[in-house]
């Protein structure tokens, strides 16, 4: 039951609604937490190593304060928690109305598929017509042909990796998202890249890359380099509907990916 207690209390950190301290931020979150734990199974995992300090991170740049928290340790989850972190973020998702366009016409909210524990993480822009009915990233022609990237490029399993966007609603139209829907949901991503910790990310796109480096710079200048996010290596490509429609920017998107191949120790 101890280590049952101490995952709860993790779980319930690592997705943002409690911190080690007085831990209950709002009613809200009490009546959550409350459900939460009536649900939390009595039987519990074997018990995970403690915790590693804090890694030194002396290229981050300095935090925002929409960035992940400094103060939160760097403290390594289980698959399991982890995962059950993001189902708790995912409901909490399920429920935000800061947009009234994109709540009016959503069908759902779409917010993030894959390995809760993977190294890599695909950020994109925001669900188009597809993902709005499956509730998925990237399930639709650009999903295929990110899936494409994946396993025939990379060499690497959609599971093993995790994709999510910026936006978290079908902007209406699949137009642009508004740079104040981009603030509205950003908690959501930093929240997301909080439990998942990542080890590299690739932005898929301008409105990835710009939103996640805060900069106005072009995909064009942004790619082919790779950037420091709070120790999260990030490499910047051109997103899979560009190369949809532009064909031959797909061997630069190559390069890009054998890019953070080599970054990730990829050797094939
Ligand atoms: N384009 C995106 O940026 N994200 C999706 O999930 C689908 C298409």
């Amino acid at each position: 039951m101890k280590q049952g207690f101490h995952d709860f209390l993790e779980v319930l950190q690592m997705s943002g609604i409690a911190d080690w301290g007085p831990f209950v931020h709002a009613p809200e979150d009490a009546e959550r937490i409350k459900r939460f734990f009536a649900a939390a199974p009595v039987t519990v995992p074997p018990v995970e190593p403690p915790p590693s300090p804090p890694l030194p991170t002396p290229h981050s740049p300095p935090s925002s304060p929409s960035s992940p928290s400094p103060e939160m340790p760097r403290k390594s989850a289980s698959p399991k928690n982890r995962a059950s972190a993001l189902a708790l973020l995912a409901a909490e998702v399920a429920q935000c109305e800061q947009c009234r366009e994109l709540v009016e016409y959503r069908t759902q909210t779409v917010f993030g598929t894959g390995n809760p524990n993977a190294e890599l993480v695909f950020l994109g822009e925001a669900p188009g017509a597809d993902e709005d009915k499956q509730g998925v990233p990237f399930v639709g022609r650009a999903g295929q042909l990110l899936t494409d990237m994946i396993t025939k490029g990379m060499k690497l399993n959609r599971e093993d990796v995790y994709i999510c966007n910026v936006l978290r609603c079908r902007p209406p139209g699949n137009r642009n998202p508004d740079p104040k829907e981009a603030a509205n949901c950003r908690a959501f991503l930093d929240r997301t890249l909080e439990i998942i910790k990542p080890k590299y990310i690739c932005c898929l796109g301008a409105v990835a890359a710009q939103n996640l480096l805060a900069t106005d710079q072009t995909i064009g200048n942004l790619r082919g380099q790779v950037f420091d996010y709070h120790g999260i290596k990030v490499v910047c490509t051109y997103h899979p509907a560009y190369l949809l429609r532009s064909p031959d920017a797909k061997g630069k998107a190559w390069e890009d990916l054998k890019l953070l191949m080599r970054e990730m120790g990829i050797t094939r």
